[in-house]
């Protein structure tokens, strides 16, 4: 029988599950799946860990979100269009839900499929090589449950890993010096460590933001972010100051580009991730950075040099739930038989015409526009049901928009959602004033009451 290896069980490879089951559950012959993930439970980083660096068996923290994240773009993006909101909660719910819900929401689907059996938790992979011979793939792994290293043999890879867990660390002169705290956003758990402290954020993307927000609700004294190439240019609360770029820093003061310097007490790194696969040999490994569409990857999915291999969710995220979805079901229709792949030098030039549009992107609403008609193409080849991408962008927009009128408001507005026409319900506490983050205080709409850090 023809066997398929699922490298990751978070939100990809919890559709790529999901895209399977679809087809079984159509009356289709659906190969055997192993999905081996890492961690105990499946969620990816939306499942929480208040580790950081190793986990119990020695294995990198996959974990990088923090407590109190919610989500930082409106659910109404990010909805699957064959599970609804309402489907799972029974009721509306507001626009931004902290991680707890979303984690929840993601589960829901796949529970509901019942594909839990697929997955192998504690279970990490740790060398996976392609055989010209028998035309397999050799995935070792290591069980930490039996403390077992064993291998197996696939005919498909897929490898849904993510690329948000091996954080991007850059130096900066007097760091061995510094007599405080200097952390990657990977490693940030809690924001209430930070009360009373004067923080400096280093990177203006979403990371930059979110961690900085996150600072300033739970009560730091004083923020300053600084940038590279951007500001965020967000209108700051008053005790957030905006820095050009970081020369240096010496024991307690950090030095910037237009000749300011403040005291510090600790340095938060938000410098982005790197894409890593150590357990890839070379000729399958995957080099790329932070981007919509990725070199080697026709349709941002399948491995040229070998079209048994695919990545899934290897790109820069706008969308990101119903792209994973749209990913898996076309891969599930190429492994199935159903999507005929072109020769690979058609394969090579398609994704050249596509690298080729990107690097002409001169702005976010450009980027939104180019991942959504990815999706549509990507949908329009498989049964994944058909929704409004072009009205999913225009939420993009509000969302956007928004944030430039009131970054610490912003999750307070409300969104249509596109896959049942319904308006959200505006959540019981502004966002800045809801400190208790749990599934239980978002989901009780009678909550006024919070939790006093
Ligand atoms: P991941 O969620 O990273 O899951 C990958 C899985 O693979 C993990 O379970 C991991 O344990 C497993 N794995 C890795 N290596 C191995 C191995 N060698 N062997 C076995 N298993 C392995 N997106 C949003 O839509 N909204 C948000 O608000 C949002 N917030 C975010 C906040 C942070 C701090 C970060 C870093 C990302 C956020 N994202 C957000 C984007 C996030 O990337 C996606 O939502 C989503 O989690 C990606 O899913 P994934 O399955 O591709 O990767
Ligand atoms: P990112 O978007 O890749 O941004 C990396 C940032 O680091 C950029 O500002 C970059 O600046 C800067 N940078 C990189 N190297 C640097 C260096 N050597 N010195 C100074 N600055 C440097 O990464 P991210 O912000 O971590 O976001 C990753 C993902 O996490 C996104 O999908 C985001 O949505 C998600 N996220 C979500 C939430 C939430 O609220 N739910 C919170 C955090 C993160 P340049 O522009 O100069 O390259």
């Amino acid at each position: 029988m023809t066997r398929i290896a699922i490298i990751g069980a978070g939100p990809s490879g919890m559709a790529q599950l999901r895209a399977f089951q679809s087809a079984k559950s159509k009356g289709l012959q659906v190969p055997e799946i192993v999905c081996f993930e890492k961690q105990n439970d499946w969620g990816g980083l939306w499942n929480y860990t208040w580790r950081t660096g190793v986990d119990e068996h020695g294995e990198a923290v996959h974990g990088s979100m923090y407590r109190y994240l919610w989500s930082n773009g409106p659910k109404e993006a990010l909805e699957f269009a064959d599970y609804t909101f309402d489907e799972h909660f029974k009721k509306p719910i507001a626009s931004y839900p902290p991680r707890a819900v979303l984690w929840d929401y993601i589960k829901g689907r796949v529970e509901k499929a019942g594909v839990k059996d697929q997955v192998r938790f504690n279970t990490a992979v740790h060398h996976v090589e392609f055989n010209a011979d028998t035309g397999q793939f050799t995935v070792q792994v290591c069980d930490h449950t039996e403390n077992q290293i064993y291998s197996e043999q696939f005919d498909y890879v897929i490898v849904a890993s993510g690329h948000f867990s091996t954080p991007k660390v850059p130096e900066y002169e007097g760091f061995n010096i510094f007599n405080g705290r200097i952390l990657h956003a990977h490693d940030f758990r809690d924001a209430v460590q930070f009360k009373d402290k004067t923080v400096l954020i280093v990177g203006s993307s979403y990371s930059a933001e979110d961690v900085g927000s996150q600072c300033y609700k739970y009560g730091a004294k004083q923020i300053y972010s600084c940038y590279r190439s951007q500001p965020m240019g967000y209108k700051w609360p008053t005790n957030w100051a905006e820095k050009q770029h970081l020369l240096r820093v010496d024991e307690n003061t950090a030095y910037f580009g237009d000749g300011s310097s403040a005291k510090v007490d600790a340095i938060i790194l938000c410098t982005g991730y790197l894409h890593h696969f150590p357990f890839m040999t070379e000729d399958l490994k995957l080099k790329t950075h932070n981007c919509l569409y990725p070199e080697s990857l026709y349709q941002g999915v399948v491995w040229e040099n070998n079209p048994k291999l695919f990545y899934l969710g290897m790109q820069d995220q706008w969308y990101t739930f119903n792209m994973f979805d749209a990913q898996a079901w076309y891969v599930r229709d190429i492994i199935l038989g159903q999507i005929e792949l072109p020769e690979q030098e058609e394969m090579q030039a398609h994704s050249q015409a596509w690298i080729k549009r990107e690097s002409k992107i001169k702005n976010s609403e450009q980027m939104v526009k180019f991942q959504g008609e990815y999706i549509k193409q990507l949908i329009a080849e498989t049964d994944y049901p058909s929704f409004n991408i072009d009205a999913v962008n225009e939420v993009f927009m509000q969302w956007k928009k928004h944030k430039k009128d009131n970054i610490m408001g912003f999750r307070d507005k409300t969104y249509r959602s596109v896959m049942t026409g319904k308006m959200s319900k505006p959540h019981h506490t502004p966002w800045l004033y809801a400190l208790d983050d749990s599934l239980e205080a978002y989901l009780d709409s009678e909550n006024r009451e919070q939790r006093v850090i």
